[in-house]
């Protein structure tokens, strides 16, 4: 997966916005995740995971799965700065993304494999707990089509 944050600086207007300017991190990788509820046009959850510097990003059209076995379609949405883990509040209207964004969970996760279509971590969240895979999707075409499955612990 390529990392760019080039996408997230195009589509705001950073005089307008509060979200945060950023560029792909250098520091020490902490393994943050983080899960905002958007109160956008279509509200939705963004799943967001820190890897090689940037967050990587899902829209999540349904509920956040709690139980082992749910699944939800995730869509993968552009690379966010590592910065945004920490943004909550409002996104003024007739910008990107214009809404409301809050914090529904934060925390750190491991990684426990990584391939081009997949990713198992454990989440250590105080809603969102234990084992997660996000699978690309294979039924079609779109790309950025992926399932978020909570796994067996
Ligand atoms: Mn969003």
């Amino acid at each position: 997966m390529k990392n760019t944050i080039k996408k997230y600086i195009e589509k705001r207007n950073f005089e307008v916005t509060n979200e945060p300017w950023g560029s792909i991190s250098k520091e020490k990788k902490r393994n943050i995740f983080v899960i905002q509820r958007h109160l956008s046009r279509i509200a939705h959850y963004d799943f967001r995971l820190e890897i090689n510097g940037v967050l990587k990003s899902w829209a999540i059209p349904k509920e956040i799965p709690l139980k082992q076995g749910e699944k939800r379609l995730a869509i993968q949405v552009e690379d966010h700065p590592i910065e945004y883990a920490e943004f909550h509040g409002k996104i003024p209207k007739g910008n990107y993304g214009a809404g409301i964004v809050e914090t529904w969970d934060k925390g750190y996760y491991k990684l426990k494999k990584q391939t081009p279509n997949q990713i198992e971590i454990n989440l250590k969240g105080k809603k969102a707990k234990g084992n997660y895979a996000l699978i690309r999707t294979q039924f079609n075409k779109n790309k950025n089509s992926w399932l978020l499955i909570k796994t067996k612990d």
